[in-house]
C-alpha cells in the first residue's frame, strides 16, 4: 500500500513519562507504516523545556497558530518534588496553560464510547461534551476572613476617578467575604468556541447558569451568549439542524440525567470543573475521554485528558511490564490528523483516521484491552495486554481494514 501523504505539517509537542513511551509507539506501529507523517516537531518533555526555558512550548504555540492543528502528548506540571527529581532551574508553568492563553481557547471533553463500557447512566447513549469556560470567577477571587463587626463594601474605581459603592454586608461578628471577576472579551471567546465546536460537530448546544440568583454577574454570561448567537449563529445552526438554549444551571443538571447524551454542554469555571468529573466518571475513565482545545480563531490542539501516568513510568523504568492505555492518546492523534485532512480537502488522511479509530475500539470490542478496563468492562471474555502488545493489537485489526 502507498503511504497517505500530507500536504500542510500537523504540529507535534511530545511530552513526558509514560505517555512518551506510548507516543512513539503508536508512531512506529500505527502511524509512519501508513502515513508519509508530515509534522513540525516539538519537544515539551521537561528537560527540553528546561534547556529552552519553556521557550518551546512558546514556539510550539505559535507553530500551532501558523498552522492551525496540534497534537499533543500529556507534559509534567512541575511542583516542588519535580523541580528536584529533574534539577530543573525554575517551576514552569503548565503548558496546557500556556498554550490555552496564548490561543484564547476552550477545552472540550468528550468520552469514548465502546461496546462492553456502559456509562453508570443507562439512558446515555451518545457521548456528551463538556466546554469549560477557563477564566475567572472563583478560580482568581481575592478573599478575607473577617474577625468581628465592621462594613463590607464592594467598591470600583472608574478610570476617570469616578467611584461605584455598594454594600456587601454590615456584618454583626465574624464571617468571611470573597470578590471575584470575569471579562466580556474571555466570556465571548468562550461562547464562540462553543458555538463554533458545535456546528463542528453538527449538535445542539446547552448552556446553563444562575441568572435568577446571579442576575447581574450569571446574567452578563448568558446576555453575550444569546447576542453572540443571535448575531453571529443563529442563521448557520437553523441551517445545520440544530439548537443552542439557555436554561438554569439545576435544570440543566437534572436534564442530563434524563438525557440519551449527543450534546455540547457549556459551563462557567467552576460549574465545568465539578460536572466533567461527574461526566468523565460516569462514563468510564479518563483514559477514554478525548480533549480538544479550540480558539475562537479556528486553532485546533488535540490531547489526551490524562496525566503522563507516572506511576506505571516508574515501573517501566525498572524493567516491569506495565498496561497503560493508550486509547486517548490514539484519538489526539486520529482528531489532528482527520482535522488536518479536512482543511486540506485530504480525504485519503480523513479515512485514515476513521479507520484507525475503527480498529482501536474493535480491538477493545474483541475482548482485548489493557488493565484499567478489564476492571469495567462487561464482556465475557477479555484478555489484558501490555502497553505495548494492545497497541501491537490494534495494529493488526488495523491492517486488515486498509
Ligand atoms: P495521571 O497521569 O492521569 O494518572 C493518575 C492515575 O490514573 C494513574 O496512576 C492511573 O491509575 C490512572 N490512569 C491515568 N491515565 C491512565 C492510562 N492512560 N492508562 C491507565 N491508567 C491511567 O495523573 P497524575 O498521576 O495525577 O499526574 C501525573 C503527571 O501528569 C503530573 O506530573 C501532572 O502534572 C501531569 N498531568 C498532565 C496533564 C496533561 O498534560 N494534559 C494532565 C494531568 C496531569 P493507577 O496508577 O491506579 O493504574
Ligand atoms: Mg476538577
Amino acid at each position: 500500500m502507498e503511504k497517505i501523504k500530507m500536504t500542510t505539517p500537523l504540529v507535534e509537542m511530545d511530552g513526558d513519562e509514560m505517555t512518551r513511551i506510548i507516543w512513539q509507539a503508536i508512531k512506529d506501529e500505527l502511524l509512519t507504516p501508513f502515513v508519509d507523517l508530515n509534522t513540525e516537531y516539538y519537544d515539551l518533555g521537561l528537560k527540553h523545556r528546561d534547556e529552552t526555558n519553556d521557550q518551546v512550548t512558546i514556539d510550539a504555540a505559535n507553530a500551532n497558530m501558523k498552522y492551525g492543528v496540534s497534537v499533543k502528548c500529556a507534559t509534567i506540571t512541575p511542583n516542588k518534588a519535580r523541580v528536584e527529581e529533574y534539577g530543573l532551574k525554575a517551576m514552569y508553568k503548565s503548558p496546557n496553560g500556556t498554550i490555552r492563553s496564548m490561543l484564547d481557547g476552550t477545552v472540550f471533553r468528550a468520552p469514548i464510547l465502546v461496546k462492553g463500557i456502559d456509562p453508570v447512566v443507562s439512558c446515555w447513549k451518545k457521548p456528551i461534551t463538556v466546554a469549560r469556560h477557563a477564566y475567572g470567577d472563583v478560580y482568581k477571587a481575592t478573599e478575607m476572613k473577617v474577625d468581628g463587626p465592621g462594613k463590607a463594601e464592594l467598591v470600583f474605581t472608574a478610570a476617570d476617578g469616578t467611584v461605584t459603592r455598594k454594600t456587601i454586608m454590615e456584618f454583626k461578628g465574624p464571617g468571611v467575604l470573597q470578590g471575584m471577576h470575569n471579562l466580556d472579551a474571555s466570556i465571548e471567546s468562550f461562547a464562540r468556541s462553543c458555538f463554533a465546536y458545535a456546528l463542528d460537530l453538527k449538535q445542539d448546544l446547552w448552556f446553563g447558569a444562575k441568572d435568577t440568583i446571579s442576575k447581574i454577574y450569571d446574567g452578563n454570561f448568558r446576555a453575550i451568549f444569546e447576542r453572540i448567537y443571535e448575531e453571529e449563529y443563529m442563521a448557520a445552526f437553523q441551517e445545520a439542524g440544530i439548537t443552542f438554549f439557555y436554561t438554569l444551571i439545576d435544570d440543566i443538571v437534572a436534564r442530563i440525567m434524563k438525557s440519551e447524551g449527543g450534546f455540547v454542554l457549556a459551563l462557567k469555571n467552576y460549574d465545568g470543573d465539578v460536572q466533567s468529573d461527574m461526566l468523565s466518571s460516569a462514563f468510564g475513565s479518563l483514559a477514554m475521554m478525548t480533549s480538544i482545545l479550540v480558539s475562537p480563531h479556528g486553532y485546533f490542539e488535540y490531547e489526551a485528558a490524562h496525566g503522563t501516568v507516572q506511576r506505571h513510568y516508574y515501573k517501566h523504568l525498572v524493567g516491569e511490564e506495565t498496561s497503560t492505555n493508550s486509547v486517548a492518546t490514539i484519538f489526539a492523534w486520529t482528531g489532528a490528523l482527520r482535522k488536518r485532512g479536512e482543511l486540506d480537502g485530504n480525504e485519503a488522511l480523513v479515512d485514515f483516521a476513521g479507520k484507525l479509530e475503527k480498529a482501536t475500539l474493535d480491538t477493545i470490542e474483541s475482548g482485548k484491552m489493557t488493565g484499567d478496563l478489564i476492571r469495567i468492562c462487561n464482556l465475557p471474555h477479555k484478555e489484558k495486554l501490555s502497553t505495548h502488545g494492545f497497541i501491537k493489537a490494534v495494529r493488526a485489526t488495523l491492517e486488515k481494514s486498509l
